[in-house]
């Protein structure tokens, strides 16, 4: 397993690797045990201006990338998913380097994930006609046209960073759109690895650049003259800040925001259903709790709660922690020892509200090296209680009791989120009652796996707009009626 250091001298701009204008760089620290995993320069405003111009061209090139055929983006498209898939488990290992969570989830999220987003894409475009003729309502035609919007501003978060940023760059590029690419300062590694394919794949100049930076660098994207879209992923707080500029531009934006989902049980869930427990933590604490659809608060009905309380604090106790790269592992740190320090915050405000913690609490033994925190459950927590209602992003869950199925969906909606959810039943038809009456924009009934060719996005104050399948791809798009 490799652990040498990574550091990277140059910003990837224009299809090739240039001298960034400043001297700033991004280190980047490994939350696992505090090594240092590598460095890559920080775009400033002058590279910003550098990267957003490169894209413009490519965009605004009539014969250039948006001006290709369907077929043969789709080829370029299939090309790059070709390079990415060589470099998967490289991928896998950058990432579980930078942000802690284990080879045993980024192998297919950050590996694989982004490979199946891409040749989806490749698929759509090629089965997708970009006019659509039809009668006019009052004589003659229009004709109906779908054009790529423009240069977009991707800005992505540290906690799944391949395939966020695959969200967001595939339909783009799909739709004939330049993007540049803001990853999060926490994970700019995998970035580089992931233009080093793009450099391989062989696409146009101009066509996919990729800045490191934090906020500033962000904010100054976001309000760039030259973008026509932004796609942000990351807080609600940081989200609103983007809508704000977007507004006032009146620029188009997709907003994939924060979360605090509901897991509801119905009283007739089976507990000894095989492989439940490894179905729940995919769906309420993978990633050690940093991801933004988990269903971190349980809702079991109160006939049966005593044995739900137990069956989710043993899926917490037995979770293996350690090392992120080691493939047994389940949970590795949190990505940083002040995110485990504000998730100890919370968990204190849980105590001193009268919370009863029946599994973890506290730092694991044996593991004082890393940002590592065991896996936690709460009970007996108001359901105002901001443990139970603000996102944590951290390895805490609170089981919360319910009268029945209408209680459980009254309590699943109170919430300023709506992002994802599950149901836990024995009766898949039930589930998918429950599901079509709780407001979420992704919902899963025994098992949660976000799916490419299905939209993905929030409600309230999880987000604006939708992600993957087609609607991913229409979010790229500008239309345009021509009456003929
Ligand atoms: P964050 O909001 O701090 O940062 C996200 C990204 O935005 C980073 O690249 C950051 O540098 C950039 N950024 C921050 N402020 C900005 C601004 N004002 N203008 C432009 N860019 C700015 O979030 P984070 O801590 O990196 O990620 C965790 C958050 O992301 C959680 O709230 C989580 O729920 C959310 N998230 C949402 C989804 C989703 O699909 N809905 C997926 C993953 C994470």
């Amino acid at each position: 397993m490799t652990t040498q250091t990574l550091d990277y001298a140059e910003l990837f701009v224009d299809g090739g690797w240039i001298r960034p204008a400043g001297t700033e760089r991004i280190t980047v620290t490994n939350p696992a045990d505090g090594t240092a995993v590598g460095s890559a320069p920080l775009a400033g405003p002058t590279d910003v201006d550098h990267a957003v111009a490169a894209a413009r061209r490519a965009f605004d090139d009539p014969d250039g990338w948006s001006s290709w055929t369907a077929e043969a983006r789709a080829e370029a498209l299939d090309r790059l998913a070709d390079c990415l898939e060589k470099r998967a488990d490289e991928m896998a290992v950058r990432v579980s380097r930078q942000n802690g969570v284990p080879l045993s989830t980024t192998m297919g999220a950050e590996g694989q994930f982004p490979v199946l987003v891409l040749r989806y894409y490749a698929e759509l475009i090629r089965d997708l006609p970009v006019e659509v003729e039809q009668p006019a309502r009052l004589g003659g035609t229009t004709v109906v046209r779908h054009d790529p919007i423009g240069v977009v501003a991707a800005i992505a978060p540290w906690n799944a960073p391949q395939a966020l940023t695959s969200f967001k760059y595939a339909p783009a590029l799909a739709a004939g759109c330049c993007v540049v690419i803001k990853p999060s300062p926490e994970t700019v590694l995998d970035a580089a690895l992931f233009a080093e394919a793009v450099a391989e794949a062989g696409l146009p100049p101009g066509v996919v650049n990729v800045l490191p930076g934090g906020r500033e660098t962000g904010a100054y994207l976001v309000e760039h003259h030259g973008i026509d879209k932004v796609a942000f992923t990351g807080s609600t707080a940081a989200g609103r800040a983007v809508a704000q500029t977007c507004g006032r531009l009146l620029r188009p934006l997709t907003l994939e925001l924060g979360g605090k989902s509901a897991a509801v049980f119905l009283d007739d869930v089976d507990l000894t259903a095989p492989g439940l427990a490894e179905r729940l933590f995919a769906a309420t604490l993978v990633n050690a709790g940093q991801v933004c659809y988990l269903g971190t608060r349980i809702l079991a009905p109160r006939s049966r709660l005593d044995e739900i309380v137990e069956f989710v604090a043993d899926m917490a106790r037995t979770l293996i922690l350690g090392d992120p790269l080691d493939p047994a592992t389940q949970m590795g740190p949190l990505v940083s020892a002040a995110q485990r320090d504000r998730v100890e915050s919370v968990i204190a405000h849980g105590v001193a509200e009268g919370g009863r913690i029946v599994a973890g609490g506290a730092r694991p033994t044996g593991l004082a090296h890393g940002a590592y925190l065991q896996p936690t459950v709460f009970t007996g927590l108001p359901a105002s209680s901001p443990v139970v209602r603000e996102e944590i992003f951290g390895p805490v869950l609170t089981v919360l009791p319910h009268e029945g199925d209408d209680d459980a969906v009254r309590l699943a909606n109170d919430s300023e989120y709506g992002l994802g959810g599950s149901v836990w039943t024995a009766d898949a038809e039930r589930g998918l009652q429950v599901a079509r009456r709780v407001r979420t924009g992704t919902f899963g009934v025994n098992r949660y796996q976000v799916d490419p060719a299905a939209p993905f996005g929030g409600v309230k104050a999880s987000g604006l707009g939708r992600e993957l399948g087609p609607d991913g791809l229409r979010s790229y798009q500008s239309v345009k009626a021509i009456y003929r």
